[in-house]
Order: structure tokens, then sequence, then C-alpha cells
């Protein structure tokens, strides 16, 4: 109801009459405070002021001019709007049943005849205004509830469109609504984070500006396929390309929004970061790449330079391959190979590998933490690198250096991708190692077997002939003709033989001792190292005389003693003074016997052939040796033997020689090196 309708609490009572005197008399009736007394003329006015007012009760006069009441009712019944307001009618004519039922007929409630009787009006018109007021207490209790619903739908609206925003403002994927057209139309912050648009500059963008060019075509199909009636839902995994910063793999789902009409308003968006997943999966198959380079080369120096370039541009920008005591890197691969070719040359002109022992990950180069980072690297535009030893049983073998330039930074992840290549690469080289060490050793065994069967044969063929020459004597039945000094000089020729077959086979069998670590000494107190010396040179007199070698002893007059394996002494003596007689043939030998206080030092001289530097390191390895064996016999044991029975008295042994100037070798000898008897375990057992 309008304020008009219903103004200041006033009931409205509407009285239709032609004569004014009888409204007046109507309204001096109704006169009063909450009573709101409205005139009209006629039936037409009646009908007009009804469009314009709510009215409680109409009194109507039956009898008007023009249109008559009951007319003025039947009207009024045919509007929505005034069909239920009550109708009291006015008439002089109680007598008249015809208008009784007129009156009823036209819809009315009441009637009252004329001449009014106040206390009648009253009570009729009170009882009309008394309903209109609860009906209209109802209604505006209605209309309060209604309101309060209003308010709280409106509320709930706001709420829920308040939990949409944030819930699709702050999920954890990337959402947005894109047009049929391809441009973005809304974006949430992670789907803005995951591009690097502030959401204003995004929303300038399409689709496809920010999406790898690789990866358009599988977008656009996606998209064809939605907008075509296809499909529903459709997932890909496409790059976003960032203006700064590394791109980021999303899986990408599209469905489609239609309006009513079925035509397409808007694509949904939702992208997830999927960066890491591939990197890992894209890891996996590196390694197992490059684990097959490793492992089916022997090479390893090229399996290496292989991976390096493997790892160029799929792990990195750069990376450097450098084992331990080289000169420079083994591999360098760089994307930029100007850069690569560069830094390969500073290093090489470094000329020392550094070898780190622990990996390390320096995620921003132009940030130093502590550890030093590699050089060469940040001044070449490089931001991000990662360095790993290759350790293999223990020994740092090398190292590999990955760094990156414009890309994401290393991280932890890619810390482990690193070690764990390293490790294979680390075994791999091992691998390759030991085969050259066992291929080698295989060479040296089969070498020595070649040699050892000549240089047994070799006393035995003079020993045969001398026997033969007796046998054949003694067939002829002369053997009493020969001059008992041709039979001692024969005889003494095969001793001669027997003895240095006899030295051979000691010396393997010293061989099988020392592999199996049976090598014991026989340590006695004292011995004396002058005495020892003097009777093993002037057991070599004959030989020296052979030799044309003059061996002259140095020795203090007093007695060098020490707590040592007698027998096992002058074995090492024996080598050391034949080798000198072997290699030094022509030109003088000097033994010297040294008091060292608490050790005893032997030195053997001679001014002979001398030892190639490349070969001093390995002369006293089992079969090792510095000739050939067409130039010289041996076996290749005399040192070997010698350093082991020199190891076991806890002493050492050492040469010091140059091609063509001779060599010396210099053996230490504690006095008292063992509390037992016995010796430790041999060293070298394995060769
Ligand atoms: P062999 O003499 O049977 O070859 P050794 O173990 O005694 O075996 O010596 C190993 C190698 O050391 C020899 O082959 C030789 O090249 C070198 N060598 C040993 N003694 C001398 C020496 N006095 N002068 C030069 N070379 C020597």
């Amino acid at each position: 109801m309008s304020a008009e309708a219903y103004a200041g609490g006033q009931i409205n009572i509407l009285v239709v009459d032609d004569r004014p005197e009888n409204v007046t008399a109507l309204s001096a009736i109704l006169d009063r405070h909450d009573y709101n007394v409205v005139a009209a003329g006629s039936g037409t006015e009646a009908l007009k002021r009804l469009l314009e007012i709510d009215v409680a009760v109409i009194l109507l006069d039956v009898r008007m001019p023009g249109m008559d009441g009951f007319e003025t009712a039947r009207r009024m019944r045919q509007r929505e709007r005034m069909r239920s307001v009550p109708i009291i009618f006015l008439t002089a004519d109680a007598g008249d049943l015809r208008l009784v039922d007129e009156a009823y007929a036209a819809g009315a409630v009441d009637y009252l005849v004329k001449p009014l009787d106040p206390a009648v009006v009253r009570a009729k018109v009170a009882v009309f205004a008394e309903l209109f007021l609860k009906a209209e207490q109802i209604r505006q209790k209605e209309e309060e509830r209604r309101e309060i619903d209003r308010r709280r739908s409106a509320a709930l609206l706001a709420e829920s469109e308040e939990l949409f925003e944030t819930t699709f403002q702050e999920a954890a994927i990337g959402i947005a609504h894109v047009s049929p057209d391809g441009r973005w139309l809304r974006a949430n912050t992670r789907l803005c984070e995951l591009i690097g648009e502030p959401v204003a500059d995004l929303l300038r963008l399409r689709l496809a500006d920010v999406v790898r060019v690789e990866d358009l075509p599988a977008l656009q199909d996606a998209a064809s396929r939605m907008l075509s009636g296809g499909e529903k839902l459709r997932t890909i995994e496409v790059r976003f390309a960032p203006r700064r910063g590394a791109d980021v793999w999303v899986r990408m789902t599209m469905s489609l929004l239609r309006d009513a009409s079925g035509t397409p308003k808007r694509l949904v968006v939702t992208a997830d970061d999927v960066t890491e997943r591939r990197r890992a999966a894209e890891s996996q198959r590196f390694l197992s790449e490059a684990s097959e380079l490793l492992i089916g080369s022997r090479d390893h120096a090229a399996a290496l330079a292989g991976v390096a370039r493997l790892a160029v541009p799929r792990v990195c920008d750069l990376c450097i391959v450098e084992l331990a005591g080289e000169a420079g890197p083994l591999a360098v691969a760089d994307v930029d190979e100007e850069r690569g070719a560069a830094i390969e040359q500073e290093r090489r002109e470094a000329s020392r590998v550094e070898i780190v022992r622990d990996a390390r990950l320096h995620a921003d180069l132009s940030h130093a933490d502590g550890t030093p980072a590699p050089s060469g690297l940040r001044e070449r535009g490089l931001t991000s690198a990662i360095v790993v030893p290759l350790i293999a049983r223990g020994r740092a073998l090398g190292a590999m250096t990955f760094a990156v330039g414009v890309r994401r930074p290393y991280s932890a992840a890619d810390l482990e991708l690193a070690e764990d290549l390293a490790h294979r690469a680390a075994l791999a080289i091992d691998n390759a190692r030991l085969f050259a060490q066992a291929q080698d050793a295989i060479r040296v065994r089969d070498e020595f077997l070649s040699i050892a069967s000549h240089e047994l044969r070799t006393p035995l063929t003079p020993l045969q002939l001398q026997l033969q020459r007796l046998l054949g004597v003694r067939q002829a039945g002369l053997i009493e003709t020969l001059p008992p000094d041709r039979v001692r000089a024969i005889l003494a020729r095969c001793e001669r033989q027997v003895t240095r077959l006899a030295s051979l086979i000691d010396d393997l069998l010293d061989v099988s001792r020392i592999t199996s670590g049976r090598l014991k000494l026989d340590v006695e107190y004292p011995v004396d190292l002058t005495e020892l010396v003097r009777e093993i040179t002037s057991r070599f007199q004959e030989e020296a005389h052979r030799a044309s070698c003059a061996i002259v002893v140095r020795a203090p007059e007093e007695p060098v003693e020490g707590a040592w394996d007698r027998l096992r002494l002058e074995q090492v003596m024996t080598n050391l003074v034949s080798n000198a007689l072997k290699y030094g043939a022509g030109t003088p030998i000097e033994v010297i016997v040294e008091d060292a206080g608490d050790a005893a030092t032997l030195i053997v001289r001679d001014e002979g052939i001398g030892i190639a530097q490349e070969k001093i390191a390995k002369i006293f390895d089992r079969f090792e040796r510095g000739v050939s064996a067409r130039a010289y016999g041996g076996l290749g044991l005399g040192l070997y033997i010698a350093r082991q029975i020199v190891d076991a008295h806890k002493g050492s042994i050492h040469v010091v020689s140059e091609p063509g100037h001779g060599a010396a070798f210099t053996v230490e000898l504690p006095k008292r090196p063992l509390s037992s008897g016995t010796a430790p375990q041999a060293r070298g057992a394995h060769g």
C-alpha cells in the first residue's frame, strides 16, 4: 500500500453519493481521528479514486444519476484491485426486496436504509475498518518477513559469491576463463604466477601468446575440438613461456561453457605445474642413456666425453669432465662452442686439475656462500652450477661440473641427479681401469711365462752338454785317460748350472710364498751386516772377474749388528750384487755399509746402463723388467723379492739412477725391527 493510500495511520472510507448534503452527513457520523472519509460525487469518480487509494469500505448510494450504485459496484467487481473491497449500499427504499437482491448480486456485503441511524452506520463501518486494519497488519507482517527473507538471500548470495571468488583466487591450481576467440577473460592468482604476468597484463593477451611456439599446434587442436562440439573435456601438456625465467610445463584441462542457446561462451582452463614431474622423468631418461654409454664402452675417456655431449643441453648448458692427475679437462661440452673452448683452454693453462671430494651445489653463482665456486663460469654468463666428485672405492678419480645460464637455477633435486650420474661415471672409469690393469697383469704373466721357460732352459743346455761330454768319454772307455783338472772343470761347470737352476727355482718358490703370505723371517741376533757383506762379495769374486768388474767394499771396522734374518739378507745382497754385475758389467762396483744409529744402511752402486726414469717406479714389482729379455736374461723377480724381504724387516729400499750413468740401490734396515721372529704379511702379495 502506498503512503498516500494509507496516510498517517488513517483508514480510508469512500462515500459515494451525488448529494453533497448526504456526504456531509456521513462525514459527520464517521468523524473519527483514525478515519479519513473520501468523497466521490459519482460512480465514475469513485472508480477513479479507487485506483489511487486503498479503502477499508465503500458506502455506495444506490440511486445516482448516470451510473447508478449497482452498476458502479458491478464495475468495481470486475477490477482486480477493487474486487474484494466491501461495499455497503445506501438506499432510501428498504422495503424493495428486488433492490436487496440486486445489491447482493452486485457484490455488496451489506446495506443501510435511509434515514441512516448514525450508531448503526458507525457499527457497520467499524467492523470493516477493523477487518481492514487486521488485514493490513497481516500484510505488513508479511511484507516485513519478505523483506527479511530478501535480505537474508542477498547476504547468502553475497557470501557464496565471495566464497566462490576466494576459492577461485586462492585455488592451488591455475584457473582461468578464455573467450572462444582465445582472449584471457579472467585468471586466478596461481595462473598468473605460472605465466609470470600480473592479471591486468595477462587480460590484454591471448592464450596463444603465453604458450611455447612448439606447443601451439597441440593447444589449437584441443581448442578447436572443444569449440566444434566434439569433446567436452580435453587435457594436454604444454609449456608456458614466461617473459622472465624458465619455461613452466603445465597439465592443462579445457572445458567449454555454452549459453542457453548452445553457443560457446567461454573456455574454462585449469593449469597444474608438472615441471618437476617432467624434469624427474627427463632425468631418468638422461641417466639411463648416459649409463648405456658408460657401460657400453671400454674406452672410458670416449664414454665420458659422450656423456658430456649428452648432458648439453638436456640438463646443463656447460658440462666439464676432469680426471685427477691430468693436465686439463678430459671433456668440455657447451651450448656455446666458443665459450666451451675458452673454458677448456683456461683450465688447461691452469694445468692442475683441482679435485673436490664433496658434491657442491652453487644455486646462484653471483652469491658467494662460503664454498669456493668453480672459476671462470660466472664471468661467462653462467648463473648456477653443480660440481660432483667421481668417487670409486673411496678414491676421488675426478670431477664433473654442470652449469646453466638463463634457465631455472639448480636445486637439490639436480644435485641428486648429478651425484647419481657421477657415481655411475666413476664406476665406469674404475671398471675400465681395473680391466686395463687386469689385461696388463695377464700380459706381464704371459711374458713372464715365456721368459721363465727360456731362463730355466738356459742353464740346462750347458749342463746337458757337459754331462754328454763326460758320458761320451766314458762310453769310449776313455774316462781314465781324462786329466783330473778337466774332470774338475767339467764338474764345476755342471755345478754352476745346477746352482743357477736352483736359484731360479728358489726365486719362483719365494714368489709363491710371498703371494700366499707365507714369507716368514727367521730373525736372529746379532747378525753383523759388515761380515755378511764381505762374505757375499767374496762369493762373487769369480763372477766379478768374468764380468770384468772390481767389487770394492766400504764398511766400518766395527760390526754393524741388528736383529735380522741372515739368509734373507744374504738373498737381498745377492740379488743387488748380481744385478750390479749383470747391468754394470765392465764397471767398478761399490758395496757400502753404514751405521746410522738405530738403523743400518747398505748401498750397492755400479756405473752400468742405469734405469730409465719411467721404469724406476715399476722395477720393484713382480715380473717387471726394465730391459728386453733378448738383451739380458732374468725373471724380473730379484728386486721384487728384495723389497718384500726389506719390507718384512720394516725397512726400505730405493734406487737412484740415470740411464747410462749406473744405479745406486740403498737399503735401510732398522736394527730391531720386530718384537717376534715372524714377519708380517708381505706387502704387494697380489702383485
Ligand atoms: P731381472 O734382473 O731378472 O730382470 P730384477 O727384479 O732383479 O729382475 O730387476 C728388475 C729390473 O730392474 C731389471 O730388468 C733391470 O731393468 C732393472 N735393474 C735392476 N738392477 C739394475 C742395475 N743395477 N742397473 C740397471 N738396471 C737394473
